[in-house]
Parts: C-alpha cells; structure tokens; sequence
C-alpha cells in the first residue's frame, strides 16, 4: 500500500516520521511482537496478563489510560474522582511498551499497522463530536484512502509511522450510536469517557449557576434543570439514578432558590428500561426509580436535538447560557439543560472503514477454509477480499478462537492466524457475548493464555461464563440478576440452584458497591474509591466546577 505523506516505517533502525528522532521501543527484539490497538477492557487486560518473557508488547492506543468504566457515572456526580478509575497505560510494574497513537490502516500482508501519534491532540479523552459523513475528515490521516485534514487546526495533525507486528490484537471498542438522529451528534453529550464525564459533571453545575441568576425566568430555570438522557440500557438508567442522588443530596442544598425545580427525564424507545433484566426486575427499576421522581419516558422515539428554547423559530444557534429543545414523537419540543446519549454501540471509523477490502491477500498468513493442502495460494479468480463483518452492526466477525476473517464474492472465507479482535468491536460467530465489560475481560483473559500457553490448536474456542448482571438505580437501591441458565445446555442442571433469581434493595446495592470494589484493576485505585466513599458519607460529593 503507497501512502502519498512521508511516513517513518518503525523498523530496526526506529526512526520517526517527523524530525528523525530515534524512539525507544526494541524493534530488534527476537521475542514476536505483539500490537495491541485500544487500552480499554481488552488491550488492558490482554497486554497485562500476556507473558513478558514470550512476547514483546506495545499498546497503541489515543488514551494513555485505561478507564474502570461501571463506575463512570459515579464521577460524573463528584462521588469519585476521575483519578481513581483509571490506569495509567505507563506503569513501574509494567513490562508492557505504550505509544499514544490511533491506528489507522492495517496492511494485512505486510504486516504492519499505519498510525498517527495523537499525544497533542485535542479531545482524545471524548467521543467523536461531529457528523458520520464528516467523522473521515475529523479523524483520518491525509494519506491512504481517508484524506483530509480540513476540519482540525494545522498543529493537530499528529505524526505518522508504521510499525511492524508479528502478531496483532484489536481491541479498539465502539462509539455511540445516534442513528443519525438530527443534532444529536453535535449537542448532545456522549458517555464513554473520562473526557465525557467532565463535560456532564461540569455541564450540571453550570445550570444550576444559570438558574439563579437573577436575570433567569422562572420558564428558563425549568428549562435548564431539566436533564435528559436517552437511552435506557444500563448506563443511561445508572447515570439518571445518580445524577438523581446527586442532584437531591447535593446541589438542592446548594441552590434552595431552584429547590424543587430540578428533573430528570430518562427516555427510551423500548416500552421498558434494563430490558436485559428478567421482566419484573425492569419492572422493579421502573417503579424505584419513578418513586425517586425520575420520569421514565419508555416508547418515546427522539427526533431531533438543537440549542434555543422549545417552538421557537430558527436559526438556532449554539449558546450553552441557555437551554436546549429536544423533539419527541409523543411529546414535541420540550426544554431540558442538557441530553446524555447512551443508546448503543456502533463501530468506530477505523473499523468501519479502515478494516475494510483487502488490497493484497496475505497469502503467508491467511488459511482459506476447506480449500485442500495448499489452501494459502488465493488466485485472481477468488476476487476482492474483504474483512468479514456482522450484517448490520459493522463489528468484526471473528472465528470460535478471536482470529479475525476476510470473505470474497465467491462465499470462500479465509482465516488470519496472525490478527485477533476482542471486546465490543468484534464478535465471535460461534456466539455472540454481550457487549460488556464482564465479557470482553474474559475474552483477554481467554486470549491471553492461549497466546501463553500456545495452545490455539488444542483448545475449543472461547465460551462466556454468565457472572450475572449489576445496576445501580438510585437511593442506595440496585438491582442484581443471578444467572440460572442450563449448563451445559439440555442437562437439566441449572448454575446457582440454592440462589434467588434476583436481588433488589440494599441488599444488591452492597453487592454492587463490593463487587466493583473488588474488580478494581490495582490497590492503588481500590484504597482511593474507599476512601471517597467513606469521605462521601461524612462531608457529600464534590460540586466544584472547573
Ligand atoms: P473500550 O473499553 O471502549 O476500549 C477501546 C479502546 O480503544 C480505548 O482505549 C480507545 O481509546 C482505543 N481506540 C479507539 N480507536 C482506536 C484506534 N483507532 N487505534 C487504537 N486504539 C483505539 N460493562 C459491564 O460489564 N459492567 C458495567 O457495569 C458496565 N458499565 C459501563 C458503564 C459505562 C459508562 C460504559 C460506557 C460502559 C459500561 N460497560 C459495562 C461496558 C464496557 O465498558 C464495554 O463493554 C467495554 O469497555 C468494552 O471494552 P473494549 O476493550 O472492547 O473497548
């Protein structure tokens, strides 16, 4: 593949694009390489549990930590400080090399990967903030098939470099999915991300500041303490139920001049929220949740987001001193001071675009199924080779073992042995995990010791083991789902025979609250979030705004 920019190919002599500055990573190393693209749930987990010893690995990835992202919303409402749920990728303890870079193109024969160096570039720490059709010219390189630069300022242009992989695991995630909904793109605020945690953090304090001025009306002062979130699967249901905590515990005894005047509004197009939970668990969360003052809009389908207030002619333009006006089909315009959307995944430009046709089959690498004893030869009449991806939602579709396939118009499939996608991004055909934490850690876990134990050949593929699900639904009340299914299938015997179906109340809030203690990534941050709890307790969450 010819690239039309000068790049640096990071190889034995490690020289950088710009500058030719040597950089430090052993190239020259005999143990394989192993490139890990994203440092979330599956580069984290994967690169720290790989043996050092066999294996030479760096993480490429835009942030330069990993975020504990269950408890993300506890953030957003000051319980906790961003500090003490992340990991930083560069670590004392470990031997795991890091490069602040986003992938952009992977050349499948070569054997390398294409990325530009995102370390001084604004808003990595957020999701994407602009339109689909103008997503390629925010984040592509100006060289291969994504050119275009137009929309950043000259000095965010980061470095490009190739770096060599003997072996490579993509773990690169998702970003929301707002099917196209007009405005949302651009004004609503997104959840995945320390960086979107401090825009909503930041967001509420400024409409409570808003609404006491003394110029503010009392339609305004509604207006801007209205929040929205959409999307009632487990992070938008936990961000309304601590935002409602927060809000109630905190900021109302702040601003007793607005006292009563808050609301939130959760809204979803199912007819109900947690649909994930068995029925009268959801239904549970529903009544909770609506005793607690929270308005759970079910079967409500968004239109459309802007700024200005509600059934008012346009232009409307841009301007957070006020408010903005969400459009139901139900409801038509109604005034809130923010919207939180949290309706899904859909995957990210790299994979959407860049994992995409093959322009060399990587003959040496790719094993075409069922094609005989000389089966790596692929010949002109296969056709175009593409990455094999799941109908409709995009995500990679992977082999029983994580290893990434390509297809041809001819139906043949041929299988990588060299490239493996974990977590949201992919999804294995022999059956497909939830897109969760909880699944895409086994998965790195899984993957990990195969990598360790070489032993790919020898084990059946990869099965999720159900730990039950968590949510957390507002005045120290949760909601936990104890698995039961047959295991295995067809042998009548059922997991956690002995235990309830589920729990609610207090009693799951302190199994939420010890369970996501527990599966803190380092001491380090466990002793910090105990430590805010306690604080917590005695003086309330931090409300300041900076
Ligand atoms: P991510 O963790 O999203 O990591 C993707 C990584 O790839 C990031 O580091 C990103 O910077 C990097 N990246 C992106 N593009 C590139 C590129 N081009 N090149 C290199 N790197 C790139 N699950 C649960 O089981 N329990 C919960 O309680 C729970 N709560 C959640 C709460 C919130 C607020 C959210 C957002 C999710 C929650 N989840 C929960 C879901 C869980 O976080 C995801 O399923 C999990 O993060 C998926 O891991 P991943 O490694 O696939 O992707």
């Amino acid at each position: 593949m010819r690239f039309s920019r000068s790049l640096a190919t990071v190889s034995d002599e490690a020289v950088c694009a710009e500058g030719s500055a040597a950089i430090s990573h052993d190239w020259t190393s005999r143990r394989e390489k192993v490139i890990v693209l994203g440092s979330g749930w599956g580069g984290y987990i994967f690169s720290r549990r790989l043996s050092n010893k066999q294996y030479d690995c760096t993480v490429v990835s835009p942030r330069s930590y990993f975020v504990f992202t269950p408890l993300l919303t506890d953030t957003a409402a000051g319980k906790l400080d961003f500090s003490s749920i992340v990991e930083p990728m560069r670590d004392r303890r470990s031997r795991t090399d890091y490069i602040q870079a986003a992938a952009r193109e992977v050349d499948f024969k070569r054997k390398t990967v294409l990325c530009e160096a995102t370390v001084v570039k604004s808003g990595v720490t957020e999701s994407p903030r602009v339109e689909e059709s103008e997503r390629q010219f925010e984040e592509g390189p100006d060289t291969g098939k994504f050119r275009g630069q137009q929309h950043l300022r000259k000095w965010e242009v980061g470095q490009m470099f190739e770096i060599p992989y003997d072996k490579l695991v993509i773990a690169v995630g998702c970003v929301s999915e707002t099917f196209k909904t007009p405005g949302v793109r651009e004004n609503a605020f997104f959840f995945k991300d320390i960086g979107d945690s401090k825009r909503v953090k930041r967001r509420v304090r400024e409409t409570f500041e808003l609404a006491v001025l003394p110029n503010t009306d009392e339609e305004m002062q509604r207006n801007l303490l209205h929040f929205a979130i959409v999307g009632g699967g487990p992070t938008g249901t936990e961000l309304a139920a601590t935002l409602r905590d927060f809000i109630c515990d905190d900021m109302e005894q702040l601003y007793p001049a607005v006292k009563g005047k808050a609301k939130i509004s959760l809204y979803d197009i199912a007819p109900t929220v947690l649909s994930m939970f068995d029925k009268s668990l959801s239904q549970y969360a529903m009544e909770t949740m609506k005793k607690e003052g929270i308005d759970i809009k079910t079967s409500h389908h968004v239109e459309s987001l802007r700024w200005g207030l509600p059934n008012t002619p346009g232009p409307h333009e841009m301007d957070p001193k006020g408010c903005l006006t969400l459009r139901t089909k139900e409801e038509g315009d109604v005034g809130i001071g923010m919207c939180v959307w949290a309706t899904g995944n859909a995957m990210n430009k790299f994979v959407k675009y860049s994992l995409d046709t093959v322009d060399e089959f990587p003959s040496s690498s790719a094993v075409i199924e069922g094609a005989g004893k000389d089966n790596n030869r692929a010949s002109p009449e296969e056709g175009k080779w593409k990455v094999k991806k799941a109908p409709k939602i995009g995500a990679l579709l992977v082999d029983g073992h994580f290893r990434l396939q390509l297809e041809n118009d001819k139906g043949q499939t041929a299988v990588l042995q060299d490239v493996f996608a974990i977590g949201d991004n992919a999804m294995p055909e022999t059956g497909a995990p939830p897109a969760t934490a909880q699944a895409t850690s086994q998965e790195a876990k899984w993957l990990a010791d195969r990598f360790n134990k070489r032993d790919f050949d020898k084990v059946p593929g990869f099965s999720f083991h159900n730990m039950g699900s968590l949510a957390y639904i507002g005045s120290s009340n949760a909601l936990m789902q104890i698995p039961h299914e047959e295991t295995p299938a067809g042998s009548g015997k059922r997991r956690n025979p002995y235990l309830p179906e589920g729990l609610t109340g207090r009693t799951a809030w302190l199994v939420w609250k010890l369970a996501y203690l527990s599966m803190g990534m380092s001491w380090r941050s466990r002793s910090r979030i105990l430590f805010r709890w306690i604080i917590n307790r005695l003086f309330g969450s931090d409300v300041s705004r900076f």
